[in-house]
């Protein structure tokens, strides 16, 4: 990076680290008990500029690269999950994935109400019967002379219930699995869509908005179509390449809230006579956590260099950084609690959320099985 791109990244992360201890971290617990985020702190999201950061400024954006950015989305993670998840899937998996595929039109039409929080994303890919086998999706489009009328379900759509804007992936057919699939943006309300409670108290994002989508004959007109009919998959990972970095810079941001909170309770609390940091097996598994933390936070900038200059590899090296910070942040959330003792098993100390959340960002945009799969596959070859 550029003294001046260095200097810019350094500003941002400085930005997201006042706005989540002032803003975010202080309301953090109580969102989660409450499964509730404010509207406004979405609103701020905007005005700092974080929920376009990465998208150029013709279209509301603040042309950061994903070097820049990926310092928004640990410094969040810190603080909030939840929060960060809204983000990942908002500006990721939604904004950056229309700016990649969208038609000029369609980018000026969508891309300036998501840059301010005017308008907020979905990406409604999970189905009941396809989870990590997207070729397995069974919500339907069918041709209607200049619309598309689709039906079907999709479950744990983040911000699906709060969205007013959707990308929808749907069987077009005639192609078999992965091939017969096809991406819609639909403008929502609209008729026919509805959002369903879950049905679940989920272990963590509590904050989140998780709903069940349902589709019922709802009319998409073809210009909202994103990408080629049978191009459904390409436009998936497109989305998923930039939403999966968000999560592994978030993993970053939790490892280093875990880290944080074991080194000042080590320093602070006394038993046997001595700071429990004086221990040498607590001093082990800080010195466990510091190591992997640093190293998981490298891999992610080394990713994130690499999908400023569209590296080839960026699929392979996306899965990899999601994969491994991730990993780390769930041993690191697991031995903050503990170090803890009790403190780490109630709910008025952060590291009990951080510990549930992280289960969450192992699991979405590809469980980290199926990770290790991308990865061995990039590099043995499909057989
Ligand atoms: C908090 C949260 C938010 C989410 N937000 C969204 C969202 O906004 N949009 C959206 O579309 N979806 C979302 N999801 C859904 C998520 O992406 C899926 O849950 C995920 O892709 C896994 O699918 P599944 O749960 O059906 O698991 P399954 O695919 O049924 O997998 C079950 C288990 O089998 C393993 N497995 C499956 N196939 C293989 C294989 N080939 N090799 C080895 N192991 C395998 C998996 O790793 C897993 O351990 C969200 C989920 C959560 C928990």
């Amino acid at each position: 990076m550029t003294d001046a791109g260095e200097a810019l990244a350094r500003e941002v992360r400085a930005c997201a680290q006042e706005f989540a201890a002032q803003e975010i971290a202080p309301h953090a617990g109580e969102w989660d008990r409450k499964q509730h985020m404010p509207r406004e702190i979405i609103g701020r999201l905007g005005e700092l500029g974080f929920l376009a950061g990465p998208l150029p400024t013709s279209v509301g954006g603040r042309g950061w690269n994903n070097e820049v950015f990926v310092g928004v989305y640990e410094e969040i993670g810190q603080a909030c999950s939840s929060v960060r998840g809204f983000l990942a899937v908002h500006t990721g998996l939604v904004s950056q994935c229309l700016h990649d595929l969208a038609t000029e039109k369609q980018k000026s039409r969508w891309l300036p109400p998501l840059a301010t929080g005017e308008w907020i994303g979905c990406y409604a890919l999970t189905e009941p019967e396809a989870g990590s086998d997207i070729g397995n999706i069974a919500t339907s489009a069918v041709r209607a002379g200049d619309d598309w009328v689709l039906n079907g379900s999709k479950i744990w759509i983040t911000n699906g219930g709060i969205a007013d804007l959707a990308i929808v992936f749907a069987r077009t057919g005639p192609g078999e699995g992965r091939k017969g699939l096809s991406a819609f943006v639909v403008e929502l309300p609209t008729d026919g869509w509805h959002a369903r409670p879950l049905g679940a108290t989920p272990l963590g994002h509590r904050a989140s908005n998780h709903v069940r989508l349902d589709f019922e004959d709802v009319r998409v007109p073809d210009n909202q179509r994103l990408g080629e009919v049978g191009g459904g998959f390409g436009v998936a990972l497109a989305g998923l390449n930039h939403g999966r970095l968000g999560v592994a810079a978030g993993a970053v941001g939790i490892a280093r809230a875990c880290l944080a909170a074991a080194l000042t309770h080590a320093r602070e609390r006394r038993q046997f006579g001595q700071r429990i940091g004086d221990f040498q097996m607590v001093q082990a598994d800080i010195a466990d956590m510091s190591v992997e933390t640093e190293a998981a936070a490298a891999l992610v900038a080394r990713v994130a260099r690499a999908a400023d200059r569209d590296d080839p590899q960026i699929g392979r090296l996306t899965s990899s950084a999601k994969l491994f910070a991730t990993e780390v942040a769930q041993r690191c959330a697991d031995k903050a609690v503990l170090l803890l003792g009790n403190r780490g098993y109630g709910d008025d100390h952060p590291v009990e959320r951080y510990y549930r959340d992280v289960q969450g960002l192992r699991i979405y945009e590809g469980t980290n099985h199926i990770h290790r799969l991308v990865v061995a596959r990039a590099l043995i070859g499909r057989p």
